[in-house]
């Protein structure tokens, strides 16, 4: 009974077989559809964020157990320990353990390390002779923990709701494809999105991380790289004109929504000198600045002309200072010894404008509509 039930099966995916094949030559696009049938499989929402680097010591505070690689439980802590290396082995205050990592589990699902508190687990890592920490934790916790960073309390639900999707999607996307190190897959840093632990969280963030769990922004069965910003001025720019890197769902998009922002038009009148010694400073020999101009793209400024020489206009805001230049969208004038910067929006432009976002939310667009604005060719869904 068992055989035939099985040879029926077989029988059975053959036909499917041979009725798809037909329609789909490509192997590959069969492996697609049956992959995005089992989109969360095998998917583990938690991520790994290096907290501290190639350190010589560190301060640990809880009651949790510590446990080897094997899972064995190797110490308990109840109270503050110093975390160093000590004979090459990782040390708890004196006491040594063995192996290059233990793991600390709280009993209340909360542990301070230095100054600030973490949800999830800490794994203390010896690399080199130095140690590395690592917060384990789920995905929806640093979420909760990074959103705050990137909201206006006064903001919108929807708002917080969108960028809680975003926050979400730059995480799966940095720990599918990108992730820093062998050891975790974002840096605590900028560079990734600040994560500043529990300290920062707020009670409608919070709410707005709940409500839309394990969402995440994808094209296909992947999570999509997310970029954002905070006022673009009225249009966005594409990330190949930005960054000349193509990605189709980073298309310029109209924003007739981010006026709100202080920074949607701003004035700069920079003198002369104080640009010249910017120069200077950053090693870059234009001498006197006493001529600059630009040569724009489809909605920016691609780069800057100083005394003759080219800068690519990143270059030219890091020179100038990115909070005097706010954004790659300005003109300049010579008047007398100043120099007239009059721009729009602040940021690169590419993908989601933050306070067009909110602009947005409060047209009574819900997040879904915000992210689709933004974001060209992209769906949502649930991950887990
Ligand atoms: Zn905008």
């Amino acid at each position: 009974m068992q055989l035939s039930l099985r040879c029926l099966t077989d029988l059975f995916l053959i036909l499917i077989l041979l009725f798809i094949l037909p329609l789909n030559s490509n192997a590959q696009n069969i492996a697609d559809l049956l992959k995005s049938e089992n989109f969360t499989e095998g998917f583990r929402p938690y991520l790994r964020i290096g907290i501290y680097v190639g350190v010589d010591s560190a301060l640990i505070e809880g009651d949790a157990e510590v446990f080897d690689k094997t899972g064995k439980v190797v110490a308990k802590i109840q109270g503050r320990y110093t975390l160093s290396v000590k004979n090459g082995k990782i040390a708890i205050s004196n006491q040594l353990t063995n192996g290059d990592m233990i793991k600390f589990k709280s009993k209340f699902g909360l542990i301070k390390v230095g100054k600030r508190m973490f949800r999830g687990d800490i794994e203390v890592w010896l690399r080199n002779g130095k140690l590395v920490l690592v917060n384990d934790l789920n995905i929806e916790d640093y979420v909760r923990g990074v959103i705050n960073k990137e909201v206006i309390p006064s903001w919108h639900i929807e708002t917080k709701k969108a960028q809680a999707v975003l926050a979400r999607t730059f995480a799966v996307h940095q720990k599918m494809f990108n992730p820093r190190d062998k050891l975790f897959d974002l840096a605590p840093t900028v560079l990734d999105q600040v994560y500043d632990g529990l300290n920062q969280e707020d009670v409608t963030a919070n709410q707005a991380v709940d409500s839309t769990r394990g969402e995440v922004i994808t094209i296909g069965h992947n999570a999509v790289k997310i970029y954002f910003h905070s006022t673009c001025g009225g249009r966005t720019g594409s990330s190949q004109e930005v960054w000349k890197m193509r990605n189709d769902h980073l298309q310029a998009v109209d924003c007739p929504y981010c006026s709100n922002s202080r920074l949607y038009r701003w004035k700069r009148v920079l003198k002369s000198s104080f640009l010249t010694e910017r120069f200077k400073a950053a090693g870059a020999k234009v001498g006197n600045v006493n001529n600059i101009s630009t040569k724009r793209g489809a909605t920016r400024v691609d780069s800057v002309i100083v005394n003759g020489q080219s800068f690519p206009v990143n270059r030219f805001r890091e020179i100038v200072g990115f909070s005097t230049i706010w954004s790659n969208d300005f003109t300049v004038k010579k008047q007398g010894s100043n120099f007239v910067f009059e721009g729009k929006g602040a940021g690169h432009g590419v993908g989601a404008c933050q306070w067009g976002m909110e602009g947005m939310a409060r047209k009574n667009r819900n997040y879904r509509q915000i992210l689709m604005h933004y974001l060209t060719g992209v769906e949502i869904r649930k991950m887990y």
